[in-house]
């Protein structure tokens, strides 16, 4: 199996007579053998994008493409493509084998030949052993391996993931990032997934796209989006938590903060800094090397880390900065610390308007 390139090109979706487009003119590619990730909110048309692309929903306008052909018209059976959805959908009464076969069944492979390859697959997966058991005694995670398996099965030329893995505990979900990544390097498929969690996103995607209210806010490699969020909404949406309101002038923000220079050029006028709060480093009060000093007015473990706010305050007014301590560091609620704020991290965007009301999600420990 090789995976196919796909090129969406002005998807768009408007359900009866509804204002507001489900998806609202969507270009994007998904380079042969690659992994984009599509992260949005709820309601945000990331299914409606994987029902357009595999044929099981008309676009009202626009086009979708594997390898260069147009697929209009052309039945979702034809398009080389397989999808696993949240729910696994398998037939309860057969055996996990007889549920990965049945592809091969319906286009008349022989039982003996369907079977065994589906035992390959169910190796794939990790689930050798299992071939016997009824699909209905599975558990949760079982029962998304052998959606998987039987997905693979079909050798698509694209493998569409509708947030197949969120309805899964957090150790599990990251067994299946771990098979995942593992099936890549051995199948090199193309894969179009849906996810609402950005680390999911971070830890299987080589670009990931961001939908809100049916639009493209912004995509690329996960990297520039934490480091450069083009919006309010892409920044709160990847979980970022710094938000610093203040105006732009000549290259450098001013805030409560004081003037921090921008690594890119931002036009003059207001703007919010974003940091990410990985990106910023508590150091003390005293280090020359500090941009910003203030006092610890929360604490949040994760785990072996903690996160802290910090709340600067200064003739301009006060800001508060999220940061990221390293493991086994402590701090006391009500300490002055320094604030490094590295240069290249820092981001400046325009202030809340429309589009941005999406709440700053807590982001998953990790
Ligand atoms: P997501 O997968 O991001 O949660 P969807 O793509 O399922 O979002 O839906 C996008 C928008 O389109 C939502 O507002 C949803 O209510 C609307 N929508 C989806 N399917 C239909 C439908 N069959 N009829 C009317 N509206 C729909
Ligand atoms: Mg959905």
């Amino acid at each position: 199996m090789s995976g196919g390139r796909l090129e969406l090109r002005g998807l768009r979706r408007v359900h009866g007579r509804d204002q507001v487009p489900a998806l609202d003119g969507l270009d994007l590619d998904v380079p042969a053998g690659s992994c984009v990730a599509i992260v949005g909110p709820s309601g945000s048309g990331k299914s409606t994008v994987l029902r357009l692309t595999a044929g099981l929903d008309a676009p009202t306008a626009g086009s979708v493409h594997l390898d260069g052909t147009d697929l209009a018209g052309v039945l979702p059976e034809r398009r080389g493509m397989a999808m696993v959805f949240q729910r696994p959908l398998l037939f309860p009464h057969l055996s996990v084998r007889d549920n990965v076969a049945f592809a091969d069944r319906v286009r008349g492979v022989p039982r003996r030949a369907a079977r065994r390859r589906a035992e390959d697959f169910l190796d794939l997966v990790r689930l050798d052993g299992f071939g016997d058991r009824p699909a209905r005694t599975l558990s949760g995670g079982q029962e998304q391996r052998v959606a998987l398996a039987r997905a693979l099965a079909a050798e698509p030329r694209v493998l569409l993931l509708d947030e197949p893995f969120s309805a899964l505990d957090t150790r599990l979900r990251e067994e299946m990032h771990e098979l995942v990544a593992d099936l890549r390097m051995r199948l090199d498929p193309t894969i179009l997934l849906v996810t609402h969690d950005p680390a999911e996103a971070d830890a299987l995607a080589d670009a990931v796209a961001v939908l809100d209210g049916g639009r493209l806010l912004q995509a690329g490699p996960m990297r520039e989006l934490y480091g450069q969020p083009v919006s309010l909404g892409v920044s709160r949406l990847l979980g970022g938590r710094t938000e610093v309101p203040g105006t732009v002038r000549a290259g450098v923000h001013h805030s409560p903060l004081g003037g921090l220079a921008l690594p890119r050029p931002a036009a003059d006028g207001p703007a919010v800094l974003v940091i990410r709060h990985e990106a910023v480093v508590v150091t003390t009060a005293d280090d020359p090397s500090a941009d910003a000093v203030g006092t610890v007015v929360r604490i949040r473990r994760r785990g072996l880390r903690a996160l802290v706010t910090v709340e600067i305050s200064s003739a301009a007014g006060t800001a508060s900065v999220d940061a990221e301590l390293a493991p086994g560091r402590e701090i006391a609620n009500g300490r002055t610390v320094g604030l490094r704020l590295p240069v290249a991290d820092r981001s400046a965007v325009p202030p809340a308007g429309p589009g941005t009301g999406t709440p700053a999600p807590e982001p998953a420990a990790r």
